[in-house]
C-alpha cells in the first residue's frame, strides 16, 4: 500500500523518540538521518528532502518544551506540520464559477497517465458536488481515447461531446464549450491530446486550446508511479503552459509515493486530486494534512480527534477518564460512548481512522457492530439502578432473575445478557488498569 515502507520507517523513528525526555541536537540529528533516508527511498526529490530536514531540525532544536508534552511527540508534531506545509498546506479546491457561465476544466497529460480515466472521475466528483457536467472528447491522437471516454460517460450518465478523431481538437473544444453554454452546464471537463513525451507540438496545441477555452482550471494528470519524474514533468508543464494544479494518479499502485511530497515544491502547482484506483469513483481530493498523518502512521487520527472533540466536550471527557480510572465506569457511560461513536459514523468508519486498525476485516467489523447493537438493546432494558451498578447483575441473590428479565425485555437470550455483563466487568477492570498506566507512564502500555 501507498507509503507503507515510508510509514514503517517513520514509525520506527517515532517509536525511538517516544520517551525521550529532552530534544537535543544529538537525538534530533539521529532521527533526521533516518527520516532523510526514508524520504529518499520513497523517491522524494532530494532538494525537497534537504529543505524539509533543515526546517524540522531548526524548529525542533529551538522548540520550547511544553510541560506535560513528551519531546518525542513534540518532534512528531513539528514533522507533521512541516510535511503538511511542503504539500501545499491547505487543500486546493476545484474552481467553481458563480457568474452563471460554465466552469471549464482542461485536463492535460502524457499518454497512459490516466487522463481519460481522470476526466470521468472528475465528472463523477462534480455530479456529487451537485454540478451538471459535460465531457468534451478532445484527445484525437490516442486511437481509443474517445470511445473510452464515451463508455465511461455512459457509466456515470454524463454526456460526452465528440466530433470523432478527424476533427481539429481546437474546433472540438470551441464547439463543445458553445454547446455546454447553450445547455447551461455547470462544469465542462475537456480531455485534451496526450503524447508519449513532451514535445513542442503538444505544448503549442495546449496553449492554443487554452487560448480558445479560457479555462478556469488547467490540471495536469501525472502518474505517481513515475516517481521523481512526476514532479519535474509538472514543473515543465507549469513553466510552458501554466497549470492551476495536478491530479496525481495511481497512488493505489506499487508506488512509493514520493511524488505526493515533491510536486508542490518542485512545480509550484498544488496537487488537487489523487487517483487511487481504476474505477471511476476512485478519486479523492488531496488534503495535505491528512496525507502527512498517513505518512507518519498516525492514521487519520487528527480527524478522529477533531470529530471526537465535536461530540464530547473536554470536561465530559475528563469526567469519563476519571470514572474509568476509578473503575466506576457503568452502563450509562457505556451507552454515552456508543452513542458518541454512532454519531461519528459507523464503528467501522471510526475504527479505520485509528492508526494500526486499518487492516481489520469488514467481517470482523460487522461482528463488532452487531455486538454493540446487542449491548445497546440489553442495556436499554435494564433499570436505572442496574445500569449504575453493573455488579448487581453478576453476583448477589437477585442477579439471576435480573438477567432473565433483561434478556426477555430485550428479546435476547440469557447467555447474551450474561456474556455482556461478564465482558463489561472485564473491560472495566482492564480500562481502569490501562488508564492508570497511561497517566503514570504517558503513552500507555509499552510506553516509558
Ligand atoms: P490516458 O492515456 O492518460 O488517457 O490514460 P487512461 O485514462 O487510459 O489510463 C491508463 C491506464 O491507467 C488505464 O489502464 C487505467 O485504468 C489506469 N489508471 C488510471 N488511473 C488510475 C489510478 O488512479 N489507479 C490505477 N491503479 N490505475 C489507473
Amino acid at each position: 500500500m501507498l507509503f507503507d515502507s515510508l510509514t514503517e520507517k517513520m514509525g520506527e523513528t517515532v517509536r525511538k523518540l517516544r520517551g525521550v525526555d529532552k530534544i537535543t541536537e544529538k537525538n534530533v540529528a539521529g532521527a533526521m538521518k533516518q527520516v532523510k533516508r526514508a524520504l529518499l527511498d520513497a523517491d522524494v526529490n532530494l532538494r525537497v528532502v534537504n529543505g524539509l530536514i533543515k526546517q524540522i531540525k531548526e524548529r525542533a532544536i529551538g522548540a520550547e518544551v511544553v510541560p506535560g508534552v513528551d519531546p518525542g511527540q513534540m518532534l512528531i508534531k513539528i514533522m507533521h506540520e512541516e510535511l503538511t506545509e511542503i504539500m501545499g498546506k491547505d487543500q486546493a479546491p476545484l474552481a467553481k464559477r458563480s457568474d452563471g457561465q460554465p466552469t471549464v476544466v482542461l485536463l492535460a497529460g502524457l499518454q497512459g497517465a490516466g487522463k481519460t480515466t481522470a476526466a470521468a472521475k472528475l465528472a463523477l466528483y462534480c455530479l456529487k458536488d451537485k454540478r451538471s457536467v459535460m465531457l468534451i472528447a478532445g484527445d484525437v491522437y490516442r486511437p481509443a481515447a474517445i470511445d473510452q471516454l464515451k463508455t465511461l460517460g455512459d457509466m456515470i450518465n454524463v454526456d460526452v461531446f465528440s466530433m470523432g478523431t478527424d476533427a481539429d481538437p481546437r474546433d472540438i473544444i470551441r464547439k463543445g464549450i458553445e454547446k455546454g453554454k447553450e445547455n447551461k452546464i455547470d462544469t465542462l471537463i475537456v480531455d485534451t491530446a496526450g503524447r508519449q513525451v513532451i514535445d513542442a507540438k503538444l505544448m503549442k496545441e495546449l496553449k492554443d486550446v487554452k487560448d480558445i477555452s479560457k479555462p478556469d482550471e488547467t490540471l495536469l494528470v501525472v502518474d505517481a508511479m513515475t516517481g521523481q519524474e512526476a514532479a519535474t514533468l509538472t514543473r515543465s508543464f507549469n513553466e510552458e503552459v501554466g497549470i492551476t494544479g495536478a491530479i496525481l494518479t495511481k497512488l493505489d499502485g506499487d508506488t512509493r509515493g514520493g511524488a505526493a511530497l515533491s510536486v508542490q515544491q518542485v512545480s509550484g502547482a498544488p496537487i488537487k486530486f489523487i487517483g487511487v484506483g481504476e474505477k471511476v469513483e476512485k478519486l479523492e481530493p488531496f488534503i495535505p494534512e491528512r496525507m502527512a498523518s498517513r505518512i507518519l502512521g498516525m492514521g487519520d487520527v487528527l480527524t478522529f480527534v477533531e470529530r471526537a472533540k465535536e461530540q464530547m466536550d473536554e470536561r465530559e471527557a475528563e469526567k469519563m477518564t476519571k470514572r474509568m480510572m476509578e473503575a466506576k465506569f457503568d452502563f450509562n457511560d457505556f451507552l454515552k460512548q456508543t452513542k458518541m461513536i454512532s454519531s461519528m459514523g459507523s464503528l467501522a468508519g471510526v475504527m479505520k481512522m485509528l492508526p494500526g486498525v486499518g487492516s481489520i476485516s469488514s467481517a470482523k467489523m460487522a461482528q463488532a457492530e452487531a455486538k454493540l447493537k446487542l449491548a445497546d438493546s440489553l442495556i436499554k432494558s435494564m433499570t436505572v439502578k442496574e445500569r449504575t451498578n453493573p455488579e448487581l447483575l453478576y453476583s448477589g441473590g437477585s442477579a439471576r432473575s435480573r438477567i432473565l428479565r433483561i434478556s426477555k425485555g430485550a428479546g435476547r437470550s440469557r447467555d447474551d445478557a450474561e456474556d455482556l455483563v461478564k465482558d463489561f466487568l472485564k473491560m472495566r477492570d482492564m480500562m481502569s488498569r490501562m488508564s492508570k498506566q497511561m497517566v503514570n507512564g504517558q503513552g500507555g502500555p509499552g510506553g516509558s
